[in-house]
């Protein structure tokens, strides 16, 4: 039975998300098992935390079909580092080789290095409203749940080689075991080589000169990645996986782990998500090389719907290129608009569109039925918090109104009359656009504005004569509409014989001490009145 408050019907415009949740919610299963996993080799940013994002929403999509549904992420926690991460000392490279799970914390602040890098991501699952199991693959060794996995492969090593020969040129050596026991002399899981078992013992030799017999049981080893991944679909009942596209490729991890999960565990492989890779001002996001962003600075600059946002408005192998920088004022522009169009706040540029806006911010939304959230526009905030000189609410507010950058819910209230909530939601958007400037806004886009002293640059005559003229034209004027002084200002211009970037130099010299400048109607109008006109005659 189909649930009743959700507004599926056939001709209403499909989300990918939503198509994947439907083609699932077709499947004869009791319960839905959507895992996402992650390496924890590093922090863990906006391009490998795709995962966790893509299935937990599929999972609210699925539950709105009716479907009992379970979302959950497995640290790869298991697994031995491969490259030292950025931030930490090229003296972390002896242990490279172990697994992640045996290396102490960097900073000496938490249990390990596994917590260290999930405790960031973790701090944010619930501002982005993920709702997930959190599993550890060094958990699951040691308390024995692969136990009958690792025997199963074991017994059927040669079946599993002659699967994975037939996805390589040099095939496997013929005492090839599918498991990789820790080396108990030094600690690497990545130089050992199994060649022979007797029962739980598995013999192997390591590339430090060491020889040894490892008990499977003990969770002092792994299953070899392939394996591993097929067995665990087995284990959780898995039926949808998002993951990275390398693991796409054909005759990658997921072809080879998809046959050995049928042939060897008798089980069919779920429903595959594969993602492209993000990358951040045109370079791949690197661990090592310090190269990442990750969803809790995300939320320094953006709210928690606007990563959604980012992630979901494209089809899931589309490549992205995500930016901080000025690019990002761009995506919020979009954001913004999308949010709006939403809530029926704003007219959307066509009808195909605003079926497309609501269908991605239905997906990207986190609270369910919330109203229309107050977060005036980020871009034009860049400027009202320069003039304001600081993230004063209620000043940045007075500049909002006197720009008319307040939409239709809004533009009758007064600062007092926001609601509690949207007070909140307004201070966000204020620091996140504070932090922003601070922290990623190129040069030319910040200024200040010369409160004290009038800054001591020339100007031509012509250039003093406007910004007479343009004083008393504001002084008396009351100007509402930065476009009636824009067109105001342009009469005088070119009574003097200016060109516009003449006269605009003029006002940011006199009032910011440089010569560029926000647009000059709007940025005038932000401004004290009685400032703008005595400055621009030169009296303070
Ligand atoms: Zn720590
Ligand atoms: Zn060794």
């Amino acid at each position: 039975m189909k649930n009743t408050n959700y507004n599926y019907n056939g001709d209403e415009m499909e989300h990918w998300i939503e198509r994947i949740a439907d083609d699932l919610s077709k499947m004869d299963v009791e319960k839905h098992t959507i895992a996402s996993g992650t390496s924890i080799s590093g922090t863990i940013h906006i391009g490998n935390s795709c995962d966790i994002f893509i299935a937990n929403a599929v999972g609210k999509a699925l539950r709105k079909l009716d479907q009992d549904v379970e979302v959950i992420w497995i640290a790869d926690d298991h697994d031995p580092l491969r490259k030292v991460p950025y931030p930490l000392p090229e003296s972390y490279s002896k242990y490279l080789g172990m697994p992640y799970s045996t290396i102490p914390c960097p900073d000496g602040c938490c249990k390990n290095f596994v917590e260290h890098f999930e405790k960031p991501l973790f701090n944010v699952l619930d501002d982005y409203g993920i709702d997930v199991t959190i599993k550890s693959g060094y958990e699951m060794y040691k308390s024995g749940v692969y136990n009958d996995y690792i025997r199963k492969a074991l017994e059927k090593h040669n079946e599993i080689r002659e699967i994975f020969d037939q996805y390589r040129r040099v095939p496997l050596a013929e005492d090839w075991l599918p498991y990789n026991p820790i080396c108990e002399e030094c600690g690497r899981v990545n130089t050992t080589t199994a060649y022979g078992y007797d029962g739980d013992k598995v013999y192997y030799r390591c590339e430090c000169g060491h020889e040894g017999v490892s008990d499977i049981t003990k969770g002092d080893g792994k299953l070899t990645w392939r394996v591993e991944w097929a067995a665990r679909w087995k284990i959780f009942n898995t039926t949808c996986e998002p993951f990275g596209k390398d693991h796409a490729a054909s005759g990658g991890s997921y072809d080879v782990s998809k046959v050995i999960s049928k042939e060897i565990f008798g089980y069919d492989a779920p429903y595959p998500i594969p993602y492209e890779w993000i990358t951040l001002d045109g370079e791949a996001m690197s661990k090592s090389h310090g190269v990442f962003f990750a969803p809790d600075e995300w939320l320094k600059i953006g709210p928690a719907e606007s990563l959604n946002y980012y992630l979901f408005r494209s089809k899931p192998m589309k490549p992205k290129d995500f930016s901080p920088k000025m690019k990002f004022l761009d995506l919020m522009d979009q954001f913004d608009t999308v949010e709006k169009v939403f809530y029926d706040e704003e007219e959307a540029p066509s009808n195909k569109e605003e079926h497309k806006f609501k269908e991605i911010y239905r997906v990207a939304q986190i609270h369910e039925g919330s109203p229309l959230p107050f977060r005036p526009p980020y871009r034009f905030l860049v400027n009202a918090i320069q003039i304001a000189g600081g993230c004063d609410l209620e000043k940045i507010f007075g500049i909002l109104k006197r720009n008319s950058q307040l939409t239709k819910s809004f533009e009758d209230k007064e600062f007092e009359d926001l609601t509690e909530r949207e007070l909140a939601q307004y201070e966000e958007r204020v620091n996140n656009v504070k932090y922003w400037l601070d922290n990623y806004a190129p040069g030319f886009v910040k200024f200040n504005v010369q409160y004290k002293s009038i800054p001591n640059l020339p100007l031509q005559e012509e250039q003093d004569a406007f910004l007479r003229d343009l004083a008393d034209l504001m002084e008396a004027n009351d100007f509402t509409k930065s476009e009636d002084l824009h067109d105001e200002m342009y009469k005088i211009l070119e009574a003097h014989g200016l060109k516009p970037q003449k006269a605009f130099q003029a006002i940011y010299k006199m009032i910011l001490g440089k010569k560029q400048g926000p647009r000059a109607a709007s940025f005038l109008l932000s401004l004290d009145k009685d400032f703008v006109i005595k400055r621009l005659r030169k009296e303070a």
